[in-house]
């Protein structure tokens, strides 16, 4: 039987890294190595090809607070960004971070791991797109920065170039007043089964200054229905029962009409959730 061998680079500093990822495109960066190997059975584990462990970058694991945002270093593992974060992380996120279980597995996999999966938008994902999240990307002589919306194409595939890197999250601190976050099944594992949501509204004086709404079914994509969000925007509480009543049924007809696939169980918990979410908001 053939063997085949796997080159491992570890490097120490960010120029480093871009430097071996220049002269070795195809490398595959290993982070915390939960997304990489989490699901193999093998008793011998199979590694994906060359591999970049970025461990021992220092630069990857900050985490910093300015007036208007927080920038944490995309090899920040999650519980390090919980522990770090506690007073400052917006609730949805925490929330979002915490139900990334077992608690084990926060202490590896980073924050860039997560949102760098090819095939899955994992539990953050849709608490990152509503909040606007900004992404940097690095290669050997260039950065990019973009919005998380433009991370992934239409067809859900990663927009990262052979040689690029995700290096910092940049999450701005939004005038959120209602958060709400719920997930139901393992994104990880059931992917046919496991659904996420997210609400993000702000709400002065009982006038909805500003509702985002996102649903990922854990495959490719994450959506979000700015025509929903503007139905609500604007709108003065309480809300008339007529009110309620149409706003539920638009939900409902969005929901039907969904670009992504749900399976029946990811569909039934969907109109649980916008019921659910309607009525912390609209009481
Ligand atoms: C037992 C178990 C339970 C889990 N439970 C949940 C759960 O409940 N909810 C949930 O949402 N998820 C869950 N997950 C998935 C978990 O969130 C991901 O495996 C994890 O976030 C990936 O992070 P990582 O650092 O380990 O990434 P890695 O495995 O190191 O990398 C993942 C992918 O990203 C690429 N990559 C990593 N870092 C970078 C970078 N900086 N720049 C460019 N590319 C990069 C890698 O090449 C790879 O393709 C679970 C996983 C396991 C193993």
């Amino acid at each position: 039987m053939q063997e085949i061998y796997s080159h491992i680079f570890y490097p120490s500093s960010l120029n480093e890294l871009l430097s071996i990822k220049n002269q070795n495109p195809d490398a595959v960066i290993w982070s915390g190595g939960t997304g990489l190997m989490g699901k193999q059975k093998r008793k011998v584990p199979v590694l994906p090809g060359n591999i970049i462990q970025i461990s021992k970058i220092v630069e990857l694991k900050k985490i910093r607070r300015t007036e208007r945002f927080l920038e944490i270093g995309a090899g920040a593992s999650i519980n390090r960004i919980l522990n770090v974060g506690q007073h400052v992380l917006p609730n949805a996120l925490s929330q979002a971070m915490r139900l990334i279980k077992p608690s084990t597995v926060r202490n590896m996999a980073t924050l860039g791991g997560h949102l760098c999966m090819p095939d899955f938008r994992l539990n953050l994902f849709s608490v990152m797109l509503l909040m606007d999240v900004s992404l940097e990307l690095k290669r050997s002589g260039g950065t990019r920065w973009i919005q998380i919306n433009r991370f992934f194409n239409k067809n859900g595939e990663i927009q990262l170039k052979n040689n690029e890197i995700l290096t910092r999250i940049r999450i701005p601190f939004g005038n959120w007043n209602k958060e709400l976050y719920k997930s139901d099944g393992n994104p990880f594992f059931d992917t046919g089964k496991a659904i996420s949501f997210c609400v993000l509204a702000d709400i002065q004086k009982g006038i909805i200054n500003d509702y985002r709404m996102a649903i990922g079914n854990s495959g490719k994509h994450t959506v979000r229905s700015i025509e929903l969000e503007s139905l609500l925007i604007g709108k003065k509480l309480p809300l008339s029962l007529k009110e309620s009543l149409a706003i539920a049924e638009k939900h409902e007809e969005w929901l039907k009409n969904l670009t992504i696939e749900l399976s029946p169980f990811q569909r039934d918990r969907s109109i649980r959730f916008v019921y659910w979410i309607l009525k912390e908001l609209l009481p």
